[in-house]
């Protein structure tokens, strides 16, 4: 495998806020916040790889997975296994909604496992630790196209100029990177400056 595969992470990243990604994946910026050590707290528990059995389910817990085809990579929560059908399965922090980037991540790792592994992956799940409920998300041929779509643009993204701040002010604010990013002062400053003094 190449180092330079996309991890999957970054394209949730990127789904978040593009000026986020490049922030991340090319810059190599970092910093936690509540969310994000929130996060971690919550994967605690799952962060060990092996294998647990429920019943009848095997869990295979923490597993690295990669497409040479689409040139991504990364490590899924983990794989159930009941009656010979794989499901991924994902946590996250925050409350079930139709969350586009979490479903991109998920759907990305499905394809890396029926790359690897030769079967077909119908569905994941997505557990989402704020209400405690799972999202089961079909990998439909739409869900399929756009996430490999988001796959190439995370890609293209990353060889290109850093992106503008996004205008989703509520995601600025609860973003780990804002004192970085400094959204709310570039905003101000792109609006102060005229294209002639701009040159
Ligand atoms: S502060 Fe806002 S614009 Fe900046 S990286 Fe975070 S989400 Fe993106």
């Amino acid at each position: 495998m190449n180092e330079d595969y996309l991890p999957l992470a970054y394209l949730n990243a990127r789904e978040y806020c593009p000026r986020r990604f490049y922030l991340e994946y090319v810059l190599g910026e970092m910093s936690d916040n509540e969310h994000i050590i929130l996060g971690r707290h919550i994967h605690r528990n799952i962060n060990e790889e092996g294998t647990l059995q429920e019943g009848e389910m095997l869990i295979h817990q923490q597993q690295w997975v990669w497409s040479d085809r689409l040139k991504v990579a990364g490590i899924i929560d983990a794989v159930e296994e009941c009656d010979g059908q794989l499901v991924p399965v994902e946590y996250k922090k925050g409350k079930m909604a139709q969350h586009l980037n979490d479903h991109f991540q998920l759907c990305a790792a499905a394809l890396c496992i029926e790359e690897r592994t030769g079967r077909s992956l119908p569905y994941g799940e997505i557990f989402y630790h704020t209400n405690r409920r799972r999202q089961t998300v079909a990998f439909t041929p739409q869900l399929r196209q756009m996430t490999e779509q988001a796959i190439v643009l995370a890609q293209l993204a990353s060889q290109t100029i850093m992106p503008a701040p996004i205008d989703n002010t509520k995601k600025c604010l609860s973003c780990s990177l804002k004192e970085i990013c400094l959204p709310f002062e570039v905003k101000q400053l792109r609006g102060s400056i005229t294209p002639e003094t701009n040159d």
